[in-house]
């Protein structure tokens, strides 16, 4: 059962108890946490860890030059939301805004459904849309291959590069290198699973868990409800986004995504290959998978050498410790995707830098 705890400010500024390190797993917690200066706020009492809670920065290089590649076909328009323009793939500045530059058809979109759309007006092209994301932004796009499939829209098709929060909270709950003490769980997700799908946390794992919101007080009270668990010993799993996140979250959701997508084997930049962590397309709606269409090859890229991003997104190091870090890497002109995103752990350094 939910266990309802009133707010204890008191339980973050306890002088004399050891710090506490809490794992934010959702972009958007990350740059309110920087732009309301709660890592300055708390500092000594709580040590905050971005996640890999920001979509492009998961994304490993191999997926980008994936769609690189794909954005050169003479006959395709490739579309996407408008931070996967600028993240580079595994050569530096190679991205959808400089292939566009040599010729590539990219266009921006603020969802799957604008880029449906774009396909009905533009029959003279392939219109393929990249879909990233988690949970939150899955349910979008399945909705808009099933509508597809509905109207017999045929030359759209959708990448899927969408993840599942659960296997990367595993991975991360289980490696005896993290030294994470509690998880602020991603709010948005789970308006999509629900609370309890973080249950499995604190009674698998023994880690505490707090779903919250992201003004700065619902984040300031979930982390106060984060210290009472870890400095009593107690796990356990709280909603503290209430007026967003029901117990079982949106079902009708749930149910469009599980009727199109289906898990499969899934790579994440730092954390590399994980059972179950990606979503695919299903058979049933595989005309409109857009890997299948175009025979695109599963592809490995190096990481650049000296780029963080993939120890930034597991907790391990912090954007100051990368070599690039405000200098040859900017949010203008950025060397990976935590400088991307407006999600990015390092572009939240970068932005706030007299509160972090
Ligand atoms: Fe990657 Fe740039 Fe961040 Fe370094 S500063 S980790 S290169 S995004």
């Amino acid at each position: 059962m939910q266990q309802d705890r009133e707010n204890r400010p008191e339980q973050i500024r306890k002088p004399g108890l050891p710090e506490v390190r809490i794992m934010e797993v959702c972009g958007t917690h990350t740059m309110a946490i920087a732009r309301a200066g709660l890592k300055s706020l708390l500092r000594g009492q709580v040590k905050f860890l971005s996640g890999p809670g920001c979509p492009v920065c998961v994304t490993p290089a191999g997926e980008i030059d994936r769609f690189l590649e794909l954005a050169m076909r003479p006959d395709v328009l490739l579309t996407t939301y408008v931070d996967m323009l600028r993240v580079p793939g595994s050569v530096p500045g190679d991205t959808l805004f400089r292939r566009r530059s040599s010729g590539a058809q990219v266009q921006m979109v603020y969802s799957p459904m604008d880029a449906l759309e774009l396909a009905r007006q533009r029959p003279d092209r392939q219109v393929v849309f990249v879909g990233v994301g988690f949970e939150t932004t899955a349910p979008g796009t399945a909705a808009a291959i099933a509508l597809a499939k509905k109207q017999g829209i045929g030359n759209f098709s959708v990448l899927s590069l969408l993840k599942r929060v659960e296997p990367a909270l595993r991975a991360l709950a289980s490696d005896p290198e993290m030294k994470v003490d509690g998880f602020l769980c991603p709010g948005h997700v789970a308006t999509i699973l629900g609370a309890e799908a973080f249950r499995f946390l604190p009674e698998e794992y023994g880690m505490p868990a707090v779903v919250a919101g992201f003004e700065p007080e619902e984040i300031l009270t979930a982390v106060s409800h984060l210290c009472c668990q870890i400095r009593e010993k107690k796990p356990d799993l709280e909603n503290d986004y209430k007026r967003a996140v029901s117990s079982r979250g949106n079902e009708l959701a749930r149910e469009k995504m599980d009727e199109v997508l289906v898990p499969c084997d899934g790579i994440w930049r730092g954390l590399g290959a994980m059972p179950g962590s990606g979503l695919a397309i299903r058979e049933a709606y595989e005309d409109y998978d857009a890997a299948k269409r175009f025979e695109l090859p599963e592809k490995e890229a190096p990481v650049l050498s000296g780029c963080l991003c993939g120890e930034i997104i597991k907790g391990k190091r912090e954007p100051a410790d990368c070599p690039f870090f405000g200098g040859r890497c900017v949010p203008e002109d950025p060397v990976g995707p935590c400088m991307v995103s407006g999600e990015g752990a390092c572009a939240a350094a970068y932005l706030h830098p007299e509160v972090m």
